[in-house]
């Protein structure tokens, strides 16, 4: 082998991208980059080259550049030149795509696949059929009993699955449940199912009332002046509107954004998919009619790419829509709006892992675009970002209409015990409660189920009955099913324990259900509601259950997360909060952080009518300053004391972390890979003067879902940049290395949650 002389110069080579769609990024074409357009040209760059057999002249767009072609070099083309004027959406989306890859990690096509849209001809006859039941629930149950005493296992199945979810695809009722389709069709014709094409997914337009757009008040109108006159003076960047719960900022969006369309610019509005409701929604179709385009996760792919179609012609310029609506495809960008931007639904679960926020930061520098971000509970990120100057800062002290910040008290459910207090229910709450029932006004409990689970486990042996493919306990659900919430695994309840035989399995700790049976005894005359994945599972259940509140027609709504999010009742005056624990978060640095949002957002859905609100937060640790700040209403002194935990502790945003997950069928092989990733960076810290540290390697908090085991290693520095190119000097190896073959490998960097 000879080395080559030092006067060639090297050869790069293109990769390059002929069909923007999802479903093509993994076919590129690699190409020569001719020596005058070296330098010229990076990923997104829109180049016209020979195509097929005839060399037809084509455009298309340069996705990579690499050093090595991949194939005989001697038979690749050479691009012909750069298309003038390549700024393109389509080549921003691509720089997006790069910036996704180095700055999260994860391979091209991943990060491509992430920002393309999917081109889908929607065939409309094709869509798959549901099945629902024809019959009424309870006739339903008689049913069942009937077919599980004469053992029609497949039909019990169908039957009980449809009682719980209210429909399924005929295909999953075939493949999951046994029942052959001539089956489905002979019980349609008994009355018993129906067969239908799936209803439109839109959200219901179920009546919520709306209170339409006032004038700005003194506040909000200083902030969009002074927008206006940035954005005037040529100014574009990054503002952060720290607002109270109730502050009118969705007023101000909507005026923001009425300064950018006057331009003939576009806007993207970022919601949290659970917020994504019919009533936010209609609050800009009511401003800005047919140009809002909505994107939301209940949507076929048909309704979805006819809406892509609609913002890409330009007859959608508000695009709103969850995390993944930050890609549309607006080629005349003026300003990202991302609502409630401290909320974990910003970072994506699956490689690459990119936080919405700062990914909207980048589109927006590329589009010449602004970004706004608003919270009532701004994430330390970006409060702290805010306060060194790097964005621009609004802030909205007061409620904008009707309606003052509600009076929060706190209970120490310590103490309740001690005094003999068994119930759910603090005493003070329970008597507020009644007070509210008296006086015919609503009240809202919310029950942050995360730490609280109803797991099952022995009161002999303390054994705790788990998910056989997921190293989670499961969870008791009132009709007798233990479930696993990672997987849907479920299996009957016994009280008979399989470890040590004795028969005192019992559900441990506190679920919506038991909650729902405890308000039941202690109120029996009250109306009551219950929000939570189980109730919300049936289409438009969701509007359904707030539609029926908000006309009174209950008096408790009691839920989960579900229910603190961006709901406007005038007549609720109550708030309680169950139980506000932290300690079993406590392993996540962002539980304290976590909790503070939670509870203000709770708080804040008290007195937003005429009404004064009161709130009460029941807490096993009073003295947290999450609990305390939040019953004060003080987002300041909550960030000084968290920020001086995160510099302290060096966590970000004073440091930052990188998790490397490593995920196997396999234990051994997951437990192996593991142990050579971090001897490589063991290795590599040899040489490096302020080397990462590496933080609790070892099995994930949950080590197993679905069957798949997981292995992490925590890496923390102060300088991110530290960690992004030791990811990059590690990824070939993983994706090459026949050691690591068969290994999955995600990396995670800032994450949102623990592993
Ligand atoms: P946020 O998004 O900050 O929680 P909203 O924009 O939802 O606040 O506004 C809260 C309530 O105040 C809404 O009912 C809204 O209609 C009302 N509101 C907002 N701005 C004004 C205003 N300038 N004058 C009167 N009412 C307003
Ligand atoms: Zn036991
Ligand atoms: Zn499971």
């Amino acid at each position: 082998m000879s080395l080559p002389a030092n006067t060639e110069i090297k050869e790069i080579y293109a990769d390059i991208i002929v069909d923007i769609s999802h479903e093509a990024v993994d076919r590129t074409f690699a190409y020569k980059v001719p020596s005058a357009l070296k330098g010229q040209i990076g990923p997104g760059s829109r180049v016209r080259v020979p195509f097929g057999a005839g060399d037809r002249q084509i455009e298309g767009y340069v996705t990579a550049l690499n050093e090595e072609p991949g194939y005989d070099p001697d038979k690749l083309k050479e691009i012909i030149d750069l298309v003038p004027g390549s700024i393109s959406v389509e080549s921003q989306l691509i720089q997006v795509a790069d910036f996704l890859r180095l700055q999260y990690g994860s391979t091209m096509i991943q990060a491509l696949k992430t920002v393309l849209p999917v081109k889908r001809l929607v065939d409309r006859r094709k869509k798959a059929a549901v099945v629902t039941l024809a019959i009424t629930d309870p006739e339903g149950r008689d049913l069942l009993s009937t077919w599980k005493q004469k053992k029609y296992k497949a039909r019990a199945r169908l039957l009980e699955r449809l009682l719980q979810e209210g429909q399924m695809d005929t295909g999953i009722a075939v493949r999951e449940c046994g029942v052959p389709r001539k089956d489905l069709i002979k019980l349609a014709d008994q009355g018993i199912l129906k067969i239908s094409e799936p209803e439109d997914e839109g959200l219901s337009a179920e009546s919520i009332s709306i209170r339409q757009g006032a004038a700005l008040n003194a506040g909000q109108q200083k902030i969009a002046d002074a927008f206006r006159k940035a954005h005037e003076a040529g100014i574009r960047k990054t503002w952060l509107l720290y607002g109270v719960t109730g502050s009118g900022k969705t007023e101000v969006y909507l005026a923001l954004i009425e300064i950018i369309l006057k331009e003939g610019k576009q806007a993207i509005v970022l919601i949290p998919e659970i917020s994504l409701t019919y009533q936010t929604v209609s609050r800009f179709s009511a401003r800005f009619k047919d140009q809002v385009a909505v994107i939301h996760s209940r949507m076929s792919a048909g309704e979805r790419s006819a809406e892509v179609e609609r913002i890409r012609s330009g007859r959608a310029n508000v695009v709103i829509g969850a995390r993944s609506a930050l890609f549309a495809p607006v080629s005349k960008l003026g300003i990202i709006i991302i609502d409630e931007e401290h909320d974990g639904a910003y970072k994506s679960d699956a490689s690459p892992k990119y936080h919405a926020r700062e990914t909207a930061i980048y589109r927006a520098g590329l589009a010449g675009a602004h970004v706004v971000l608003g919270s009532a509970t701004p994430s330390v990120e970006s409060y702290a970002r805010a306060r060194d100057g790097l964005y621009g800062l609004w802030v909205l002290k007061n409620r904008a209409g009707a309606g003052r910040l509600p009076h929060v008290r706190v209970v120490d459910m310590r103490e309740e015990f001690r005094s003999g207090n068994r119930s759910v229910f603090s005493r003070e709450l329970s008597d507020l409660i009644r007070d509210r029932l008296d006086r015919k006004e609503q009240v809202m409990l919310f029950l942050n189920r995360r730490g609280y689970a109803g797991f099952v486990s022995c009161r002999s042996c303390g054994h705790v009955i788990k998910c056989p493919h997921c190293d989670v306990s499961l969870t008791y659900h009132r009709d007798g099913s233990l479930r696993c919430h990672y997987c849907g695994f479920r299996t009957a309840y016994e009280t008979r324990c399989p470890a040590c035989g004795s028969a005192h399995v019992a559900v441990f700790g506190l679920g919506t259900e038991k909650a729902e049976a405890a308000l039941q005894r202690e109120f029996p005359g009250a109306r009551i509601l219950r929000m939570d994945a189980d109730t919300t599972r049936r289409r438009h259940a969701h509007e359904n259950i707030l539609g029926a509140f908000s006309r009174g027609e209950a008096d408790i709504l009691l839920g989960t997360q579900m229910i603190v999010k961006g709901h406007d009742y005038a007549n609720v005056t109550l708030m309680g909060i169950l139980a506000a624990d932290l300690s079993l978060n406590s392993a996540d640095f962002r539980s304290s952080e976590k909790t503070f949002q939670l509870l203000c957002q709770a708080a804040g859905r008290a007195g937003r009518g005429d009404k004064p609100g009161e709130v009460l937060i029941q807490t096993y640790d009073p003295d947290h300053y999450a609990v305390t700040a939040a019953a004060r209403h003080s987002y300041e002194s909550f960030f000084e004391q968290e920020y001086a935990y995160r510099s302290l502790m060096k966590y970000p945003p004073c440091a930052h972390i990188l998790v490397i997950l490593i995920q196997s069928s396999d234990e051994r092989q997951a437990v192996i890979a593991a142990m050579r990733i971090q001897r490589i960076i063991e290795q590599s810290r040899k040489d490096q003067a302020d080397p990462p540290v590496i933080l609790n390697p070892g099995a994930a908090a949950v080590s197993k879902i679905k069957d798949i085991y997981r292995q992490i290693l925590y890496l923390k520095h102060q300088k991110g940049e530290v960690l992004k190119d030791l990811r990059m000097r590690l990824e070939p190896v993983l994706l090459e290395h026949p050691m690591f073959a068969g290994i999955s490998v995600q990396f995670d960097y800032d994450p949102m949650n623990r592993y």
